[in-house]
Parts: structure tokens; sequence; C-alpha cells
């Protein structure tokens, strides 16, 4: 199909083809996906296939080796609903890379991008982004990382925790109270001071670490942009990859149903196919509407905030509550129809069933998007 043909509702070519590639990426993964969505920290071999298949330079503007000028919000969307599909470990890898970097990306100074983004197209660096403390989470103005300007130096200290990446990652794009307000400063692993430890297991393993920091030196142009402006870096980071969330959630579901749906035509009971028993196909057809729904308003979204990430913002939080709650919804019907064969371990449904539940509560757990989407809403109207 050529772009001209396109129908309005359609993704254009240029889509479509990352789909395509992401989606034979994914699958060509299926030998080693399930050990690496079991492990809680990099696996090599899936590092090494994504970092081959040259997706990740989508996470970095063409001016470091990026694919595209800008990164593009739809095409990191619609490739996590591929990867995710099959590896939350691939799915989280890929995505990573753009939202450990993004901040440097817009606003870090020359050298320092120049030195880590081309390594960040090329995975042959891993990025990370600190936000979450032991003690603050959603409240972020709560935080208690301290950066302190001393010569040509800024020392940085604190504890963050939940870091995706942490204790694999080269780079840790890290926000600090700098004065009165926050800085994002980025902090390579190994400068002295910066010690990982992973005293958290969760139920979908993930890649973790908490990242101490204590009297951490870097150079003054380690500061991503104006000093305690910081904030509006993680702002434009969200604007930017909150929807890919959603893209990755509605890879998940889609799988889900794909599974329950092989199940429910597979399995007989009192004389027929689970398919047609009771309330079951009328769940699968619910399952296939809300998955309909929710991937429409995310490729909205995503189009939107490919578009302007920051005016489409509230686009992409009400496409990341849908899709994630949508596929919680799925997945959770899916283990219903599939009775003892969805709850057992070492199954494809039950990692699905397990990975679905982080993505309501990360990059803004479903209550807090809506506290500001009414507060929005309150204070302008629609
Ligand atoms: C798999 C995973 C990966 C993560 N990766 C990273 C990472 O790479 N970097 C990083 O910095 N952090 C990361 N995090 C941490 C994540 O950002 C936090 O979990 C998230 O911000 C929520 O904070 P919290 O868990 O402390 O929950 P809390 O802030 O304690 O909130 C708990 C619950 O209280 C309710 N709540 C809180 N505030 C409000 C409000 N204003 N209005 C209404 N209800 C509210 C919500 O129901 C919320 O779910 C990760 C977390 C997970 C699970």
């Amino acid at each position: 199909m050529n772009s001209a043909a396109t129908g309005l509702f359609e993704l254009p070519e240029k889509y479509t083809d990352l789909q395509n590639e992401a989606r034979e990426l994914a699958v060509s993964m299926r030998d080693i996906a399930a050990r690496a969505d079991e492990s809680s920290s990099t696996d090599p071999d899936v590092r090494a296939r994504l970092a081959a298949s040259g997706l990740t330079r989508l996470a970095v503007p063409a001016r470091w080796g990026g694919r595209f000028e800008a990164v593009d919000s739809l095409a990191m969307t619609v490739v996590r609903e591929q990867l995710a599909a099959e590896s939350g470990h691939l799915d989280s890898m890929f995505a990573m890379q753009g939202i450990g970097s993004y901040g440097l990306a817009v606003a870090g100074s020359d050298r320092v991008r120049d030195t880590w983004l081309p390594r960040v197209a090329s995975l042959d660096a891993i990025a990370a982004l600190g936000l979450t403390e032991p003690q603050v989470g959603s409240d972020l103005k709560a935080l208690s990382t301290t950066a302190v300007v001393e010569g040509d130096e800024i020392i940085v200290n604190g504890h963050k925790s939940f870091i995706t990446n942490g204790g694999d990652a080269a780079i840790y794009s890290v926000l600090a109270r700098e004065g009165d307000g926050y800085s994002l400063i980025l902090i390579p692993a190994d400068t002295p001071g910066v010690r990982t430890e992973r005293p958290h297991q969760i139920i979908a393993p993930h890649v973790l670490s908490d990242v101490i920091l204590d009297d951490v030196r870097v150079p003054l142009d380690h500061r991503i942009g104006e000093p305690g402006k910081g904030f509006s870096l993680v702002l434009a980071t969200l604007a930017t990859f909150r929807v890919s969330v959603a893209g990755a959630a509605v890879g998940m579901a889609q799988a889900a149903l794909r599974l329950a749906l092989d199940h429910a035509n597979g399995r007989e009971q009192f004389g027929g196919p689970l398919a047609r028993l009771g309330s079951v196909p009328e769940h699968l057809a619910s399952c296939w509407t809300d998955i309909e729904a929710a991937r429409s308003l995310t490729y909205r979204a995503a189009a939107a905030a490919a578009r302007d990430p920051l005016a489409g913002l509230h686009l992409s939080s009400m496409a990341k509550v849908t899709a994630t709650e949508t596929c919680g919804r799925v997945v959770d019907r899916a283990v219903q129809i599939m009775g003892r064969f969805g709850i057992t371990r070492g199954t494809d449904i039950e990692r699905l069933y397990r990975e679905a539940r982080p993505t309501r509560i990360y990059e803004g757990s479903t209550e807090v998007i809506f506290d500001s989407l009414a507060k929005q809403l309150i204070k302008r109207g629609l």
C-alpha cells in the first residue's frame, strides 16, 4: 500500500513496515524469551539480537545515529506493541533506551550527547532514568537526592529505587534537588560513588535495582539543561513515551486473547468446544472489542504525540490508562477461560498475567493520571 492510499484510520506504510520488522524480531526471540523474562539482569542474547536489529535507533534522534529526525512516539508505540506480545524483557530493553536518554537528547551539552547518544542508539550503552526513591514515588517533588555545584563539578548524593536497567546501565539520568528547583544530571555508571543493589524481586521479573549515589562528582556539563529545570525534561520524556506503554499493553492483551481463543476452540467440555459454552463466547467478543477500542485511542494519541508531545499529553495519558486497564481485564478473563491451564507456572498466559499488572502502576498510576486529567478538565473545560 502506498501512503497516498492509506485510509484516515489506518497506519501509514512507514509504521506498518516497522510493525512487521518488530514482529519478526519478537518472534525470532521465542527460543530465549521465556528465559529472559525470568531474569533480573540483562539477557546478553536478547541484547545482541535487539542491537543487531537496529530498532533501538528509533530511540534517539538522527543526529546521533537515530532513524528519524526526532524520536517518534507512534513508531515507539507500534514497535512496543509487537515486542511486548512476545517478551517483557525485550520490550523494556527497547523502550528504556529512549526513556533513559530523552532528556539528554533534548537538552544535554554537545560534548555529553556526542559521547553517549550514538552508543545508546546502537545499544552499546544501556540507559536508565532515576526518579523514584525508597520513600518517594508518585509525589516526585518530595524527592531528597541533592545536587550541589562545587567549582566546575556537580556533586550528587541520594538513593534511587526501582530503577529499570539499574546495575546494567552505562548511564543514569537522575533527578535531584538543586537549590529551589530540580535538575536532571547525567551520571555515568562507572563514576566513583555510584553503587547498585538489587533488593527487590517483582512478580514479573524485571531488570531493576536501587542506585546509591555517595558524593558522586561529575563535570558541570553533565547537568542536563538549565539548573532547576529538570522537571520539564521529565515531563517532556513522559509526553513522548507514556503512550508507548499503551502500545505494550495492547500487544499483551492481544497475545492473551489469542491464547484464550486457541484454548477455547481446542478444548471440549460438556460435549462441545469451550468457545461455545455459557459466557465464554461473549467474553471473547468483549475482549476483542475492548482491545480494538484501546488500540484506536492508543494510535490516535501516539500520532498526536509524534506531532507535538506536550500538546497531546492528555490523550497519551488517557490512552495509557485505557490500554493498561483493558489489558488487566483481558488478561484476567483469558486466564479464567483457560481454567487451571491459565494459572500454570511457566506458560505464556501466566507470564502475561504477571507482566500486565505493573503497567497500571509505573509511568503514572491510573489514579495519579485521573487526578491530573481531572484537574486539567475542571480548570480548562473541554
Ligand atoms: C516494573 C517497574 C519499573 C520501574 N522503573 C522505574 C524507573 O526506571 N525509574 C524510576 O524512577 N522509577 C521506576 N519505577 C517506579 C515507579 O515509577 C513507581 O512505582 C511509580 O511512580 C509509583 O510510585 P509508588 O510505587 O511509590 O506508589 P505511590 O506513589 O506510593 O502510590 C501508590 C498508589 O497510591 C495511589 N495514589 C498515589 N498518588 C495519588 C494521587 N495523587 N491521586 C490519587 N491516587 C494516588 C495510586 O493508587 C497509586 O498506585 C518502576 C516501577 C515498576 C513497578
